[in-house]
């Protein structure tokens, strides 16, 4: 889940990692072969679909945030192009496929949620019918009047801008 990131040994020679300063940060460090452990963010997507003035969200199946609602979301995989995991997880959660139009916004890490870094595009749709998968237990259309609980600080954030007619 959540949380500092851990080293215990040497990804490079297995032997016990110590923490030293290094470049004024504490970090794991090799005692044996020097080599210095350094955490990178998780990198996510999240995906604004919108229809007839209606947003497409999912509801969670795990946790955290399980039986709440998000925008289609997951993580960048190494070496994948943030735009490709976003049609990709769009597809897996919700059985659409999608064209990204634009960049929204990035947002850093305010909650629960799994991700350091969030980067958020649009996305119309291009073929397939809506069908939640993955991690998703539903996905549906929502109008403003007729929101679900919802969680997450990016979806929460660009919903309230939708509201607000600033999106
Ligand atoms: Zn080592």
């Amino acid at each position: 889940m959540t949380g500092k990131q851990i080293a215990n040994y040497c990804s490079i020679c297995g032997a016990k990692l110590e923490r030293r300063e290094w470049h004024g940060v504490i970090r794991p460090v090799c005692p044996a072969c020097g080599h210095v452990v350094y955490f990178d963010p998780k990198v996510a997507v999240v995906v604004w679909i919108e229809r007839d003035e209606q947003v497409l969200l999912i509801q969670r199946a795990y946790e955290p945030g399980m039986g709440k609602w998000a925008l289609p979301a997951g993580f960048v995989d190494a070496g994948e192009p943030p735009e490709e995991a976003a049609t990709r997880e769009v597809w897996e959660e919700t059985g659409l496929k999608t064209h990204i139009t634009r960049l929204i916004d990035v947002f850093p890490k305010r909650d629960n949620g799994l991700a350091d870094i969030v980067i958020a595009y649009k996305a119309t749709i291009i073929a397939g019918e809506l069908q939640a998968g993955d991690d998703a237990a539903d996905a549906q259309w929502f109008g403003k009047d007729n929101l679900p609980p919802l969680v997450f600080y990016p979806s929460i954030t660009l919903v309230n801008r939708w509201l607000a007619n600033e999106l």
